[in-house]
């Protein structure tokens, strides 16, 4: 099976911008012959992911909770859609069925995703890239702060280099590739 990649974005947002991202986002895994796990919703940044994806070429993998059927627009078209009973199951089975993580702009539910796999990296239960992608500076405050509480001691540098943070499309790529 070729290399799979766990996206995390948003299924709200219908910013061009960020729709934009998500499509060329989709259009690079493809051009790589990767696979693309998401979670399985048709709509916002995460239809766009998928829907890219597959135009290119690549096999989508859509993991979707039974009560999220409806709301998120189950992405019928995956080549693989899993349905599970329960949000945990969702995320288990995301992490892992990917090669690696790449977080786009995203609201709560993708913020809850990120820090799962970024805790669950450091804490050595995978080794598994993480990267976010942001050329829109959505997560600026974010990292901002993060190096704020690193700097009083609260997180170790090795838990934050964990995480690539970059603007550029091709750098995100090649760090999800970059074995860890
Ligand atoms: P959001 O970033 O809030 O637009 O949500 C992006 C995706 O994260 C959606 O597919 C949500 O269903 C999903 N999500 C929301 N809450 C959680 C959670 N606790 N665990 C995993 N995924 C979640």
């Amino acid at each position: 099976m070729s290399f799979a990649v766990c996206v995390y974005c948003s299924a709200s947002t219908q910013s061009l911008e960020s729709i934009e991202l998500a499509t060329e986002v989709g259009a690079e895994i493809a051009r790589r012959g990767w696979q693309l796990v998401s979670g399985g919703g048709n709509v916002s940044m995460m239809g766009a992911v998928a829907t890219a994806a597959r135009a290119g070429g690549a096999r989508t993998i859509g993991v979707i909770p039974k009560n999220l059927v409806h709301l998120e627009v189950a992405d019928v078209a995956a080549d693989e859609l899993v349905v599970t009973d329960t949000m945990r199951e969702r995320k288990r089975i995301m992490e892992a069925r990917a090669d690696a993580f790449l977080t786009l702009p995203g609201g709560v539910g993708t913020l809850e995703e990120f820090f799962e796999a970024w805790t669950g990296g450091y804490l050595g239960q995978h080794d598994k890239p993480l990267v976010v992608l942001d050329p829109h500076d959505h997560y600026r405050g974010l990292f901002a702060w993060l190096d704020e509480i690193k700097s009083a001691g609260f997180i170790g540098s090795a838990a934050l280099d964990r995480v690539t943070v970059t603007s550029d499309l091709a750098a995100a790529f090649e760090a999800l590739a970059r074995p860890s």
